[in-house]
């Protein structure tokens, strides 16, 4: 390349780096993969340490994260956070030795770590106590997101030495959480993340604590701030050691590691292990273990010299889409899969794999008969990440969703906000059948023996059409399905039985109504004590619930004003299903911990959590809270400006703890007296 070309490559790679940078750390939505975004990276840093002349200050490889968004405030890194720089083979970890080997004088030894896939945070404690917490931003200033933090189980709130200290780490979400939350984001038409550190960006991002909350995050600290001598350290490992005893969960997988060949056969171990972790590492990061060591090598303006990310290469493989299926979901959402010639990816065939909806596939150009790239999207569930344009021969064909409902031919409509299309008539098998299989789940009335299978049998054999003709069915008419002996329908039939005395919030969860999960029936069950009051209640009077919404109630009313749920509850009700609150479940309780049979009394304001939360956490682990205090309560939580129930407490020398110390008790720990 000429001068010319050189500065117009450049200008290009600047630019697709920052608008693929921007996808990525600001919106938490990644246009390209990783590797790809990397290649480029990589070729833009060769052409500028070539050329030096044509590095900009403003350059990609000169920069740390992204934007701050608005909304949080900013917090000032007392040191700036870096990034780190990358090896992508044994041959970029050994230039890595050497350069290391040649800065100082000793023998080096080096600390290998995981590499966590999540987002890098900062934790100021001040006095033992949480007081800040933050992102890495662009690396100098990021965003105050403590509330969010402070819901985090691992993060605590309270050291168990009154120290003042930062730490650094990364904060994530579990594999398995990620597919959950996936899985019901797909269900509600919303856009799933494309990987878990997405999503836990996302969800330390989120202005509402509460959702937040409900994310399942996780972190490790994996270094601690400011000057190490402060706390009479030397060294990496000695920190990591530090922050355990402080309190911090670190990640218990480190080594450390006498050579470069050490190394090496530990990244070669985690290539092969990773899979079985329960979160997503991306790497292996290699870090220099004495602080004297790590002084001698110094720091670029982007990351310490003393370090390298070691990067898995990515999973992707090439298949060709020979069609693509559609599914009726439940809630009428109607989702294309793609049907791929089957094909190896990280040691599982893959031969479907999601398309999300119909916006991705324009966006991405997808065709059938294209040869497509798939990668386990978060390592776990397959996707398709692009069409390969350049081997297209022509016959390939534009997929379009069709404008009816695949199963029953009710037009389909695309509600406001929602990426997704929806059947939205009620009637349409698909989702009856589903509603069906959602009934019985587990969350929901929990009828052991009906899955899937069954249920598509009764559909078929036309024993069912809604949920209540469950509760109609015969042995007689169940032993005439395929593969039902005379035990398995004994079985079922008393586990139908059985399921007619859950308490009213099974039965809610499992009518499936829009946007009432779990955590909405428990609420409401309690709240409402019985369905007919429930269905009583209007918008109004719904939306003066903690935690219910405009969207939910709406959904909620809505969901009731149908005629045919209404004649479908009228035959719960007449088959004799309880259709009443019961109370707190009290199966499943823990029998060993702090709470365990103990009655608790809340008063004052808690400034963490509401009072309703912190009773149901209480309950879960084993907790009865009752509202006045007597000689019969052994603990009181009193939050700010708590009144006569506090000085009761007192005449009656009962132990009165603050918020801090239960929220430092339901994260499992003895508060200190
Ligand atoms: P990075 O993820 O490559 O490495 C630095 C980060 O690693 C740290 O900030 C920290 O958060 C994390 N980390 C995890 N475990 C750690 C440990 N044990 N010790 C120290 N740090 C640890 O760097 P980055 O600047 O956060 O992101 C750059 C990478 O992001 C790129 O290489 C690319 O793969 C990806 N990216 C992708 C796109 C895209 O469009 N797909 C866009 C921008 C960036």
């Amino acid at each position: 390349m000429n001068k010319v070309e050189l500065e117009k490559r450049v200008e290009e790679l600047s630019s697709l780096l920052h608008q693929y940078g921007h996808a990525y750390y600001v919106l938490d939505k990644p246009l390209v993969s990783d590797a790809t975004y990397d290649t480029y990276f990589q070729e833009l840093l060769k052409i500028e340490n070539e050329y030096p002349a044509l590095k900009r200050s403003d350059s990609p490889t000169q920069r740390v994260g992204g934007e701050i968004l608005a909304g949080f405030g900013k917090v000032t890194h007392e040191n700036p956070m870096l990034s780190l720089s990358n090896a992508f083979n044994e041959a970029d970890l050994r230039d890595f030795d050497r350069r290391v080997q040649a800065a100082t004088t000793a023998n080096v030894s080096y600390i290998c770590e995981l590499k966590i896939d999540g987002l890098a945070i900062s934790l100021r404690y001040v006095e033992g106590r949480f007081t800040q917490g933050a992102t890495r931003g662009d690396g100098t200033v990021g965003e105050d997101i403590t509330t969010n933090l402070s819901t985090i189980r691992t993060v605590p709130l309270r050291l168990d030495d009154p120290i003042s200290i930062e730490v650094r780490g990364e904060a994530y979400m579990p594999k398995k959480s990620f597919v959950q939350l996936n899985e019901a984001r797909d269900a509600e038409g919303e856009e799933p993340f494309a990987n878990p550190r997405n999503a836990a960006a996302g969800s330390l991002r989120q202005l509402d604590p509460k959702i937040a909350a409900s994310r399942n995050l996780a972190t490790f600290v994996y270094a601690i701030g400011g000057d190490g001598t402060d706390y009479g350290i030397d060294s990496h490992s000695e920190a990591l050691n530090y922050a355990d005893r402080l309190g911090f969960k670190t990640n218990k997988e480190r080594k450390r590691c006498a050579s470069i060949e050490e190394v090496l056969q530990y990244i070669e171990e985690w290539t092969e292990k990773r899979a079985n972790l329960d979160y997503e590492i991306d790497g292996i990061v290699v870090k220099v273990d004495l602080f004297e060591d790590q002084e001698q090598l110094g720091y670029t303006a982007r990351s310490p010299k003393w370090a390298i990310a070691y990067k898995f290469p990515a999973a992707e493989v090439m298949t060709k889409l020979i069609d693509v299926e559609l599914s009726v979901g439940r809630t009428g959402v109607v989702t294309p899969t793609a049907i791929l010639e089957p094909v190896l990816v990280d040691g599982t065939t893959v031969g479907r794999a999601s398309l999300h909806n119909e916006d991705l596939i324009k966006e991405k150009d997808i065709r059938i008969g294209d040869m497509v790239i798939i990668r386990k999207a978060g390592d776990i569930i397959p996707e398709v990440v692009a069409p390969m344009i350049e081997s297209r021969t022509g016959i390939e064909s534009p997929f379009n969703m069709p404008e009816n409902c695949p199963e029953c031919d009710a037009e389909l409509i695309r509600l406001e906000e929602e990426v997704a299309l929806r059947c939205v008539n009620p009637k349409c098998p698909a989702q009856r059948r589903e509603a069906i299989i959602h009934f019985v789940s587990r969350n929901a009335m929990n009828i052991e023996g009906i899955g899937e299978r069954v249920v598509d049998q009764l559909y078929k054999a036309e024993l069912v059409h809604d949920v209540s003709d469950l509760y109609t069915l015969t042995k007689d008419q169940l032993i005439e399905l395929e593969r039902m002996g005379e035990k398995s329908v004994a079985n079922l039939l008393s586990a139908i039985e059985q399921s007619k005395e859950n308490s009213l919030e099974k039965v809610l969860f499992g009518l499936g109504i829009r946007h009432v999960g779990v955590k909405a029936a428990s609420i409401l069950a309690e709240e409402f004590g019985t369905l007919d009051e429930l269905m009583k209640a209007d918008v109004e009077r719904l939306i003066t619930i903690n935690e219910i919404g405009d969207k939910v109630a709406d959904s909620i009313t809505t969901y009731f004003s149908n005629e045919d749920v209404c004649e479908v509850l009228r035959k719960l009700k007449a088959y004799g299903l309880n259709l009443a609150y019961k109370g707190p479940v009290r199966e499943n309780l823990p029998t060993e911990g702090i709470f365990v049979d103990k009655t608790v009394v809340l008063t004052g304001k808690l400034i963490e959590m509401t009072r309703g939360d912190a009773k149901k956490k209480i309950e879960a682990l084993g907790g009865n809270v009752t509202g006045s205090v007597s000689k019969n309560t052994d603990l009181v939580i009193a939050g700010e400006a708590a009144g006569s129930k506090l000085v009761r407490a007192n005449e009656l020398e009962i132990t009165v703890w603050d918020e801090l110390q239960l929220i430092q008790a339901l994260g499992e720990k003895e508060p200190e007296q």
